[in-house]
């Protein structure tokens, strides 16, 4: 069996269950399996530790599928595989929900493995060599297990790079005439296109922070920053928003963003969609003294690292305190990170700082994160990625 044998008193992550192995922990690889390549995981005094998938080309040298002696096999996938789609039964509701994360990578125990499910479409990403080398079997057993026919593939992640891997896109099973698909999320529909939209299509994550944007809307004047394809502008108006202005600095989203408006059967007259840079855009209210009762900021992710925090707080500073000058009294602030670099706590003194620079009083009223079908194994403290707060404005 090939076997990868760590330096001596580099244990200690997978000792407490952390599923990689970064490549100076690394002693040397015996009978070396090749990308993707199953070996075992043993320390220094030649304990069986894990059982895993070698990275030759990456810093993580080695991911753990398992810590027992399992074999890794046809039969292992179809287990995880099985119980990762179980664990999702309740999110999907006839009429009201049709489309969800089934595999969530690290947090269900299979490192790099992205699966959404889009209606009746699957949408898989694999991010890792290990994912790469049992392509074909998890996408038989992934049609198998939801019962469904279409898969398509969008591999064109650049952290494949790192792996070693170049990208891979398109249709792999069924046919798929059209990549844009019509999905249902808490009743209210989307249009979603699986080749060309960011991740797999949609942001699936913010599926309960959508939800309170829309009990929250009443009545209100509301600024969508980072609007993508109007995921919380068709919420506002879901629940009443008298008027929504939507950001982005991409045409092609907010062009969805309005077909998704439409869709709804809401009037466009209520709808601004304007197509700028958001931290020029926010500065252009601000000098017209405009204002709303509610401002969303979800912008792209500032900072991937702990190390690149330092400029994704400025960032993040920045339009915070914007929103916080263009709010009126009594206005709702919900504002999101995605930043795997800015933790919950940095995050909030980030806004903190925010509201202190633009003058303003304001209260935390409730804390945001991802969806359930976004999990965070507790071993893998990296799968929590999105949070947010839910400020009010006081004066
Ligand atoms: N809120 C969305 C997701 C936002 S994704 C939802 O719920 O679906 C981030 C969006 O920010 C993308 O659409 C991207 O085009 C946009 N974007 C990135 N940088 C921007 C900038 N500086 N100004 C405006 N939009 C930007």
């Amino acid at each position: 069996m090939p076997a990868l044998i760590l330096k001596p008193g580099r244990e200690k992550s997978l000792l407490r269950r952390h599923p990689w192995i970064f490549s100076g922990a690394v002693m040397q690889v015996d009978e070396d399996p090749g990308p993707g390549g199953t070996l075992d995981i043993i320390s220094s005094n030649g304990d069986f530790l894990a059982r895993g998938f070698y990275s030759p080309h990456s810093q993580i040298r080695a991911r753990v599928w398992t810590f027992d002696n399992k074999p890794i096999d046809r039969d292992f996938f179809r287990n995880r595989i099985r119980s990762s789609i179980a664990a999702r039964k309740s999110l999907l509701v006839t009429g009201q929900t049709d489309s969800l994360r089934l595999i969530h990578a690290e947090s269900d125990y299979l490192p790099g493995l992205i699966v959404d499910r889009y209606a009746d479409t699957l949408v898989m990403q694999c991010l890792t060599t290990g994912v790469e080398f049992w392509r074909e079997p998890i996408v038989e057993l992934l049609l198998e297990e939801t019962g469904l026919e279409k898969l398509y593939e969008r591999s064109d992640a650049d952290v494949r790079e790192l792996e070693g891997l170049t990208p891979h896109f398109g249709a792999l099973r069924g046919t798929i005439s059209d990549p844009r698909i019509g999905i249902q999320e808490q009743g209210l529909k989307f249009l979603v296109n699986i080749a060309t939209g960011h991740k797999t299509g949609f942001y699936l994550d913010q599926r309960n922070n959508r939800q309170r944007v829309r009990e929250m809307a009443h009545g209100r004047e509301v600024l969508d920053c980072f609007t993508y394809t109007g995921g919380f502008t068709v919420n506002a108006l879901a629940g009443g928003a008298k008027s929504v202005l939507a950001v982005d600095s991409s045409s092609d989203a907010l062009a969805l963003a309005n077909e998704n408006v439409a869709l709804n059967g809401f009037s466009t007259d209520q709808t601004d969609f304007h197509e700028g840079d958001v931290f020029q855009v926010l500065r252009k209210l601000r000098d017209g003294a405009r204002s709303f009762d509610m401002i969303i900021l979800d912008p792209p992710k500032f900072a991937t690292t702990a190390s690149q925090a330092e400029r994704a707080a400025r960032g993040y500073k920045d339009i915070n305190l914007l929103a916080f000058k263009l709010l009126r009294p009594e206005g709702i602030l919900v504002t999101c990170s995605c930043s795997g670099g800015v933790d919950a706590a940095l995050f909030q003194k980030i806004v903190a700082g925010a509201a202190l620079d633009a003058g303003v009083d304001a209260q935390i009223i409730e804390h945001l994160s991802q969806a359930a079908d976004h999990p965070i194994a507790l071993t893998f403290p990296e799968g929590l990625y999105l949070k947010g707060l839910v400020c009010r404005k006081i004066t």
